[in-house]
Parts: C-alpha cells; structure tokens; sequence
C-alpha cells in the first residue's frame, strides 16, 4: 500500500496563524516581536532563505529586519553587528545565516548571540539546555519534524528512531528532540557502516543529509513513518527521469526552471512506508513556521526577564509532580 504523505504545509498554515493571533494579542499590549536576520555575502540560495524569513514575519505582523554584510567584513565588524543586535529593545530574535565566508568562525559568532534572541538555536546554552531536556529554543527544523509527527499522530514513546546526518542544526538536535520524547534514538552519519542495517530497524527514520537517492527501499522498514529532511537540486533531464520515471508534473517544472528539487529519499520508498514526507511541501515550511514560533518565544522570554531560562519544561514539571 502507498504511504500516507505526511503534507507539512498544512500544519505550517495552521501554526502560522496560531503565532499571527499571539502577536495580535501582543499588538494589544503595544509589543511587536522582531527578528534580525544577518546575510553575510552574496550567495543566492542564503539571499532567498533570508528574504523568505523576512516575508514570513510580514505576513504574521512580526518587525522583520535584514541586515545585509558584504562578504568581505571582518569577524570583528560582525561581531560588533551582533553586539548591537544584542543590545536592541526592538529585536527579540537573531540570525546569521549560514553558511559564512570562511574567514569567519561561525562557533564564534554563535556564541555571540544572546541565548535568549537565538531563535535558530545554536548557542551553545541553548544547545545545552536541549540536552538536558529543558526549556530551550530548539533549532526551527528538528522542531518542525516533532510538529509534523504530533499533528499526525504519529507515537515517538518507546520507538526506535533512526536519525541519518548528525549536523549541529538538523541531525543532532533531531536525535535529542526524539531522545526527549522517548523514541529509541540511533544516530548515523557518513562513517556508519551498513546503514541500510541500522534504518532497517526505524519505526521513525529522519534523513538529514543532503543525497539525493542515499535512501532506497532497501533502507526501510515496511510500514516506517520517513521523514526527508533533504533538500537537493536536480539539474539535469537525466537525473528528473531517472528519480521520476514518466513523471510529467515534474518534468513540466524542470522546463520551466532548469532544475527539480527532490529529497535524500528514493520516490520508490513511497511504495513501502507506511508515512513520507514529500519535498518540497513537506519538511521545509515548518522550518520558517517554527522560526516564526522562536520569534514569538523569544520575545515573551524577553519580556518575562531571564528568571525563565533553564526551568524545567512542561512535561519534566509534570514528571516531578508525580513524584
Ligand atoms: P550537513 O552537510 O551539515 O550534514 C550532513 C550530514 O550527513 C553529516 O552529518 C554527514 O556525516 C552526513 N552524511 C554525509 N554522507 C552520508 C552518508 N553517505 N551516509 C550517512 N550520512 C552521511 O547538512 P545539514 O544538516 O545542514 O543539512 C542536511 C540536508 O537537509 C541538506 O540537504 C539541507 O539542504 C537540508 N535542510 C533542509 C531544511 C529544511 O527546511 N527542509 C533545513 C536545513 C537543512 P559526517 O558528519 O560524518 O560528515
């Protein structure tokens, strides 16, 4: 039986308009959140990524401010950039954009990011206060994939999961965002061998790599809830029909755009999951949603003084009320 495909933009429309009521209700009270996002240089894929987030924050009422760098500045002119960022009353929320000039230490300047206005979660507080499975803001995408299984009622307690791609803004926050919601959690990456061994054991399997076809049906279990993370260009008519044999939808938009996007996964392992994610339209507008959400968590964290950092989460209070 063809997989259920696990439709993200549905679930991203609803969250937005969730965030747009919030910061209506923050208009109320005369506060607008607002996000800085930091470009530095000129490479198109990070112009639209950050025009899109800019957008998003319009459409939701949210202050959205691009702060373009040429390629290049010095660490110090960044670093002073964020200082300022820092210190503003107007902006609740920061982001640099990666990947940076290489020039630049991106550890560096993360770590220069207030904690509590690192919506894309790569402080190392942050990053710290997730592995402990306390209140934190999680990086937009892994936070995103934990939205899309809830809305789908799809179980993480006492499952085996499987995360392939162990980056510090996908993969590794995905395993400990799973490890927190009681899956099983393996994590594999380019030196694990036999892979298709360890995601044959999933009940959830995250690829977040950046491979197209890395994943085949012989990497799944039948019945698997897959998620694709991946995001890759097609760029030629070979490759279109070689990943979508007869395909005329697609290859329509290779006509029209010189390129098809397509997933770590094989299409054929709709044939043999039991869930999928499609790309686009299935991971990728979570992401911008759930930095829409970080936006607005920020802001309230800001506004609420620093006495809420590091307290347990939700679910840790309601543990230790149990006793
Ligand atoms: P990185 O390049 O930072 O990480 C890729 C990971 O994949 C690494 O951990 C690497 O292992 C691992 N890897 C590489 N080759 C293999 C292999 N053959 N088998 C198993 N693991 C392998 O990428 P990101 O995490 O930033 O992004 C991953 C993908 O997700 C990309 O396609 C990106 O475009 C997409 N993405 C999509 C988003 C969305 O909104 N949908 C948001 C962010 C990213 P090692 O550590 O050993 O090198």
């Amino acid at each position: 039986m063809a997989a259920r495909i696990l439709n993200g933009a549905e679930i991203a429309e609803q969250i937005k308009a969730g965030v747009a009521a919030e910061v209506r209700l923050l208009a109320a009270q005369g506060v607008r959140p607002g996000l800085a996002a930091v470009l530095v240089g000129d490479d198109p894929a990070s112009a639209i990524y950050v025009r899109s987030k800019i957008k998003a924050c319009d459409a939701l009422g949210i202050y959205g401010e691009g702060v373009t760098l040429p390629a290049s500045v010095s660490a110090q002119e960044l670093l002073e950039r964020v200082a300022g960022l820092n210190r503003r009353d107007d902006i609740d929320a920061i982001l640099v954009q990666l990947p940076l000039p290489a020039h630049i230490d991106k550890h560096v300047v993360l770590s220069d990011i207030a904690p509590e206005k690192d919506v894309d979660g790569l402080h190392p507080v942050n990053a710290g206060l997730l592995s402990q499975r306390r209140d934190s803001l999680v990086p937009c995408t892994p936070a995103g994939v934990m939205e899309l299984l809830r809305h789908n009622g799809i179980a993480t307690a006492g499952v085996e999961a499987v995360v392939v791609g162990r980056s510090n803004i996908v993969g590794k926050p995905m395993a400990m965002l799973l490890t927190n919601a009681d899956a099983t959690v393996t994590l594999c990456h380019s030196q694990t061998r036999d892979l298709a061994a360890v995601t044959r054991r999933a009940d959830i399997l995250v690829v977040a790599v950046g491979k197209p076809g890395l994943i085949t049906r012989e990497h799944v279990k039948p019945g698997a809830t897959v998620v694709d993370i991946g995001i890759n260009r097609l760029e030629s008519k070979e490759l279109v029909e070689r990943f979508f044999p007869g395909d005329a939808k697609r290859q329509i938009n290779f006509a029209k755009n010189g390129y098809v996007l397509v997933g770590d996964v094989c299409p054929e392992v709709a044939e043999i999951a039991g869930a999928l994610t499609p790309v686009p339209g299935g991971v990728g507008p979570l992401t911008i949603a759930m930095l829409m959400v970080n936006t607005l968590k920020a802001a309230r964290l800001r506004r609420a003084g620093m006495e809420g950092r590091g307290r347990p989460s939700p679910r840790e209070s309601a543990l230790a009320e149990r006793g």
